[in-house]
């Protein structure tokens, strides 16, 4: 794990509220792998003493970009970096998601926001020449991810204004059989539902925990989630865990 300051290349609305920020980072950029995060400081000290978490949306030679949504304070501080500021991060952190050298077919799963650390992911196995589906589900087709090139994409928007109307996880039954491997990201009722699913059981389903982060580093324990065997740290264990190693109803919403 590094710590390094960034320097902010381009920050960009590219959808409502979703902020697209490519950072020249070749410290973090070179050991990164898909499902990875940062820690990026948003704001000064003592105001914002705590980092927020961010998944590595994508990685080009030295530069990592983040993909975010504002919620909050630290996310608007960091949508009104301007190119040439500098952030103060920390990563690559967590484990990241780990494709079975067998997989020949992997199903993605995006719900919103969900489709910041699937995106590394699709690069990575198209660039080991798989087939990659994308589930992917957001409110409105405002929402829809611009462009995911030679990634076969399926979307449900709440409102129906592209794709199936519904949720995303309504169309899953029908493409479990033809996966070799499935991953996800997104909120809890997604995953809820998914591992309600008996069809999911017996398959290898790797999914990306959002839980409430202080340290990220393993020390302040603000993270920890229940499994089926035992207590992890989403930061240090994770974010990345089995679907059904999580006990869902312990799993409280951020
Ligand atoms: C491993 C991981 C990866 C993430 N990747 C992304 C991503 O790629 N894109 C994205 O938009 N969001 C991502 N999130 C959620 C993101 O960290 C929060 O939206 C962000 O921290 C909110 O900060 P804020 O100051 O704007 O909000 P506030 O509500 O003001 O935050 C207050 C505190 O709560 C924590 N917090 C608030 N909401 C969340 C949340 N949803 N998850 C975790 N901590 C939260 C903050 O870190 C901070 O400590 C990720 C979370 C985790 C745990």
């Amino acid at each position: 794990m590094i710590q390094a300051k960034a320097a902010v290349i381009a920050n960009d609305e590219i959808m409502p509220g979703v902020y697209l920020t490519w950072l020249e980072s070749p410290q973090i950029a070179s050991p990164a792998e898909a499902g990875q995060f940062v820690m990026v400081r948003c704001g000064e000290e003592p105001e914002y003493p705590l980092r927020r978490p961010f998944s590595i949306h994508q990685r080009q030679g030295g530069k990592i970009a983040l993909l975010f949504n504002i919620v909050g304070k630290g996310t608007q501080w960091l949508a009104q970096r301007q190119p040439g500021d500098e952030l103060d991060l920390l990563g690559p952190l967590g484990n990241g998601f780990t494709i079975n050298p067998k997989a020949r077919h992997l199903l993605l799963l995006a719900g919103g926001i969900g489709i910041a650390p699937l995106v590394s992911l699709a690069d990575e196995a198209l660039k080991r020449e798989l087939s990659v589906t994308l589930l992917y589900g957001t409110p409105s087709a405002a929402q829809l991810y611009p462009h995911l090139p030679k990634v076969k994409i399926v979307t449900a928007t709440e409102d129906g204004s592209a794709g199936k109307k519904g949720m995303i996880t309504d169309l899953l039954p029908d493409f479990i059989s033809g996966a070799d491997q499935i991953f996800a990201c997104g909120p809890l009722p997604m995953y809820r539902a998914m591992a309600a699913m008996p069809e999911l059981s017996n398959k290898p389903v790797q999914v990306s925990l959002e839980v409430r982060m202080g340290c990220g580093q393993g020390i302040c324990y603000g993270c920890t989630v229940k499994t089926r065997n035992g207590l992890k740290q989403v930061c240090q264990h994770g974010p990345v865990f089995e679907l059904n190693d999580i006990l869902w109803d312990e799993l409280k919403e951020v």
